[in-house]
């Protein structure tokens, strides 16, 4: 008896903990951070959508004279918490909505705001966007309403914010987005994290493509100094052994040409290994990429050496 007894209170205490684990990295979770000037961005938060569990992408909030710009609305469920720390920096209504990228832990909480928003997004997002469940039937009326293809520009003078599309790369619809008043680019997952990156083919990403693209990025791009990235978290390890890692959502312009550095060096040395006819699991193991990469997350480099191998046939 007493030993069902505590087996009960073990119980009822992990059912307790994994409650408190859920709610601190829920819609609960996230919390806003001062960028610079009229610029912030909300992190934190995971969730679940179609790309399985994970962390909840950064939102950016550029306070307008004639309202709240937001980039990226998390996950499904997080739209009124954003919401909720919007209200905490401003009393400006949102206004516009624009989504770097088709996947939900960027998109899933465009729903969750009026429909009265003008949704924005590169023209194949949209159509990416408009193949998945959140967005069918009467919430189809917040997908894009906007569209561009190569660059569009929003609002004026010191409002300014400026729409690129580089090619593929994360997915075939990445919007890299300038403030060129704030000096200031918001990557979207185009630069995730500082990691051997999520190659989306469903999506048309390329992991091939994938450095031109981020050197088109830097070579157009000009009088940036803050770069805002994807994500806040990174992940170690996998399944059960799974640990979350703080990654620094804003980073310098030098960051970005690492990353940049990064990709050509990492996808050169996959194309190389695979003239010389190495095994995928060669390459990876042959990878010898130089010492300044030595923190970078490589959790998935497998997964993309293997993407190399297969987009170079
Ligand atoms: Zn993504």
């Amino acid at each position: 008896m007493r030993r069902l007894i505590v087996l009960t209170v073990l119980v009822i205490a992990g059912a307790l903990s994994l409650a408190v684990a859920s709610a601190q990295q829920g819609p609960e979770a996230i919390h806003i951070q001062h960028v610079k000037d009229r610029l912030y961005i909300v992190t934190g938060g995971r969730g679940t959508s179609a790309q399985g569990n994970g962390i909840a992408g950064n939102t950016t909030v550029f306070i307008a004279d004639t309202g709240v710009v937001l980039i990226d609305t998390k996950y499904a469920g997080f739209g009124k918490a954003i919401l909720d720390q919007v209200k905490s920096v401003t009393n400006k209504p949102i206004t516009t909505i624009i989504n770097t990228h088709t996947h939900g832990d960027h998109t899933g909480g465009n729903s969750e705001f009026p429909s009265t928003v003008v949704f924005i997004a590169q023209e194949n997002t949209k159509t990416n966007m408009a193949r998945m469940a959140d967005f069918k039937g009467e919430k189809a009326a917040f997908l894009p309403k906007r569209t561009f293809k190569d660059t569009t520009s929003l609002l004026a003078g010191k409002d300014r914010i400026d729409l690129h599309y580089f090619g593929a790369g994360h997915t075939n619809g990445d919007a890299v987005i300038v403030f060129p008043a704030l000096r200031t680019v918001v990557m979207g997952d185009l630069f995730a994290r500082k990691w051997a990156p999520l190659v989306d083919s469903d999506n048309g990403g390329s992991a091939t493509a994938f450095p031109q693209t981020l050197a088109k990025a830097i070579g157009a791009i000009k009088d940036v100094d803050t770069v805002i990235t994807g994500h806040s978290t990174t992940t170690l390890g996998s399944g059960a052994t799974v640990t979350f890692v703080p990654s620094s959502p804003v980073m310098k312009w030098a960051d970005l040409q690492e990353y940049g550095d990064f990709m050509r060096d990492f996808v050169a040395a996959a194309q190389a290994a695979k003239k010389s006819g190495k095994s995928v699991d060669d390459a990876v193991k042959g990878l010898n990429l130089p010492a300044r990469y030595k923190d970078y997350n490589m959790a998935r480099a497998k997964e993309d050496v293997q993407k190399v191998y297969d987009e170079s046939k």
